[in-house]
């Protein structure tokens, strides 16, 4: 059954009256004012979506400029019928294929996070600009200690200076540091990125010895030298990355938040083992009794558990930032017998330390 159309060949302006009809190979054309032609129908394309109160208007594939106009509406359907692609919408086989494509373009790229986050933040970390690190560290340190006063007096400072000089000589590419006490009651320390180092007034009080101090020191240190306060950061962005394009959404990064905050300073188990094992070294190096370590973690066994208050509260104590293990304990031996030992600093400059925040 053929029917009347308007045919445009779009290159003249003039409205062809046609006749069309469905053959086997698709949508055949004729008219006197035009040449015989079939479209096929996979190469039809609607120029709008079809409705039922309006003509339908067909481009092809093959005759691009050229226009069909169907105001039937019973052959529409009947067209619509054989070539559902028409309606627009969801063709399921093409949809397939792009959901694979997208798919698969997803998972490398979520494998390569992966990969990256478990084999190599230290490794990205080490190429962060200082300059990123330093500010980055800066603005956490000041959200971390919220209003808690600095501690520094003359006398104060030049202990910590000199404590400082002397486990470096336990390694020559000692990081460039900053270290600062601030007077928070509860007892921690904990490395930040930029080198920067916080001590609080709780651990000078708990330490009995300049050797656990320096044990703490080297310790941190430990955790500046690897990158680990910049590799967590780095692990942090890439979850937050994993995660957005898991559920798709932009998700907010909430670095400035405290929770994120405690995320990057809580250390796995291998970045502690580093941190110690680089602290022992440095310790024998500069002839300082590793044994200061070990007293104070013994230490953080103890307090493991008891309550906090005041600032820092919500992060915990020393144990939460460097979980300490009974077995990690165990691993720091004394030097050996005849080592020569010496204490980091003199008694009189431990006293000056012990009284950086006020009597
Ligand atoms: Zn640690």
């Amino acid at each position: 059954m053929a029917i009347e159309a308007i045919y445009f060949d779009g290159e003249t302006s003039r409205d062809n009256k046609v006749l069309i009809s469905l053959g086997p190979q698709g949508l055949e054309i004729t008219g006197d004012t035009v040449s015989a032609q079939t479209w096929s129908l996979p190469g039809l394309r609607a120029i709008d979506p079809p409705y039922a109160s309006q003509p339908l208007r067909l481009a092809h594939r093959r005759q691009p400029g050229a226009r069909l106009i169907i105001g039937d509406r019973g052959f529409t359907e009947q067209l619509l019928a054989q070539a559902p692609h028409l309606r627009g919408g969801i063709n399921p086989k093409r949809a397939l294929h792009l959901f694979l494509w997208i798919g698969s373009g997803l998972t490398v790229l979520a494998g390569l996070i992966y990969l990256t986050l478990n084999f190599a933040p230290q490794k990205l970390a080490a190429f962060l600009p200082d300059e990123w690190s330093r500010r980055v560290g800066e603005q956490m340190e000041a959200s971390l200690v919220e209003k808690a006063r600095t501690c520094q007096s003359t006398a104060g400072n030049r202990a910590l200076t000199a404590l400082l000089a002397n486990l470096a000589e336990g390694d020559a590419d000692m990081p460039p540091l900053r270290v600062r006490v601030y007077d928070i009651p509860i007892m921690n320390a904990f490395a930040l990125p930029g080198g920067r180092i916080v001590l609080t007034r709780g651990l000078l009080d708990k330490a009995a010895a300049p050797d656990e101090v320096a044990g703490v020191l080297a310790h941190e240190i430990g955790h500046v030298a690897h990158h680990h306060p910049e590799a967590q950061l780095v692990r942090i962005a890439g979850v937050q990355i994993l995660l957005s394009v898991a559920t798709g959404t932009s998700g907010g990064t909430n670095a400035s938040s405290l929770a994120g905050l405690a995320a990057v300073l809580k250390s796995s188990r291998d970045a502690e083992s580093e941190a110690d094992g680089y602290a022992v070294a440095m310790l024998s190096a500069a002839r300082i009794d590793p044994m200061g370590l070990k007293h104070f973690f013994e230490k953080i066994l103890t307090e493991e558990g008891k309550p906090s208050g005041g600032a820092l509260s919500r992060l915990g104590t020393v144990f939460s930032t460097h979980p300490v293990t009974t077995e990690r304990i165990d691993l720091i031996k004394p030097l050996p017998e005849g080592a020569q030992i010496k204490p980091p600093i003199t008694d009189a400059q431990w006293n000056d330390l012990k009284k950086i925040c006020g009597p």
